[in-house]
């Protein structure tokens, strides 16, 4: 069943504090902040757009610390969405938020309100880069507030991220391996990149923080996809959404920004095993199958994958075929 959200930015809403890579005001490109009565005429909007048929619609609060809100003022925005969920038009609502937000009584709250994913931005499951990154909690509150949203019912989303202060690529892996085991089923992957107006653009500035480049952000990116792919964790988003500032703007100060991030890491996965193997293939032609949906990321990302093969073989073809799923592949002479 096709999954959509109707997405409410409320940049740093909530937030105690300005951890030292943010800013999402210059991230998500909403320079304002939605008041709950401004809700109904997007939720309208977005559903008029969406095809007819079985679907699973999710209004969902990004960009802030949802829990960190007055109850009173997350009941108005919740409250906000209530018609929609009673009319069944829309199935659930999703909230992202910080782990030491969490308590029994606020999950009681979003439980009424028929709230269904919430995703905690963990980050790292390292305490140094935690520290590091002025996150201001600690792995054991990411610990302790995934348990209680599952004991609650919720779908559990763990956002993290990769190169940010301290981070190394032993660090990256731990956390996605702890993201694993606290139960998330769904994650978001984002590689820090350096704000202009954060304090880590202070910290650039002065010389005591280097973003990873490009080539190791894909690097990561790569185990990363991978170690989630085994545990099934579904991965919502791998890298940041291009807002306008960060393409053509001067938001974007330094760090592996690339707007079609999971394409490069998807191609690099496909190129790995290409290259392993392409030794024992037999011939000077080349046929490879994958299942429809892995077929561009296969070709590679402007056709990256094949223009190398080409380099070897005389006559490259790929084809979908619809019996491989997942990374199968196989590969005959034409
Ligand atoms: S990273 Fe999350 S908690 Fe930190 S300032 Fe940004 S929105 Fe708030």
């Amino acid at each position: 069943m096709r999954h959509y959200n109707i997405p409410f930015f409320i940049p740093e809403l909530g937030c105690p504090h300005q951890c030292v890579f943010c800013d999402q005001h210059r991230i998500s490109g909403t320079p304002k902040v939605p008041r709950p009565k401004e809700l109904s005429s997007q939720v309208e909007a977005y559903l008029a757009t969406f095809p007819d048929g079985e679907k699973q619609v999710e209004i969902a609060f990004f960009g802030g610390n949802f829990t960190g809100l007055l109850p009173e003022e997350q009941e108005a925005y919740l409250a906000a969405t209530t018609p929609w969920l009673r009319d069944g038009k829309v199935q659930g609502i999703r909230l992202s938020t910080r782990p030491d937000y969490i308590s029994r009584e606020n999950l009681e709250l979003l439980k009424r309100f028929g709230v269904s994913s919430i995703e905690l931005g963990a980050q790292s499951m390292d305490e140094e880069v935690l520290r590091l990154s002025g996150r201001g909690h600690t792995a054991r509150q990411v610990e302790e507030a995934a348990s209680l949203i599952l004991a609650h019912g919720f779908r559990l989303g763990l956002q993290m991220m990769t190169g940010l202060p301290g981070d190394t690529k032993e660090k990256t892996l731990f956390t996605a391996r702890r993201i694993v085991e606290l139960g998330a089923v769904e994650t978001r992957i984002y590689p820090t990149l350096v704000i202009e107006g954060t304090h880590l653009a202070k910290l650039y500035r002065e010389g005591s923080y280097e973003p990873l480049n490009l080539e190791e952000t894909v690097e990561r990116c790569k185990h990363l996809v991978l170690i989630f792919e085994q545990h099934k964790v579904k991965i919502l988003r791998l890298g940041l959404h291009p807002s306008e500032g960060l393409i053509n703007g001067n938001d974007l100060l330094a760090g592996p920004f690339h707007s079609a991030l999971k394409e490069v890491v998807e191609t690099a996965i496909w190129g790995e095993l290409f290259r392993e193997a392409y030794a024992q293939w037999q011939g000077t032609s080349v046929c490879i199958r994958v299942s429809p949906k892995a077929l561009n990321a296969a070709i590679g990302h402007h056709a990256s994958n094949r223009k190398w093969l080409e380099q070897v073989f005389k006559k490259v073809n790929f084809n979908a075929d619809p019996a491989l799923k997942g990374r199968e592949y196989r590969a005959d002479p034409c």
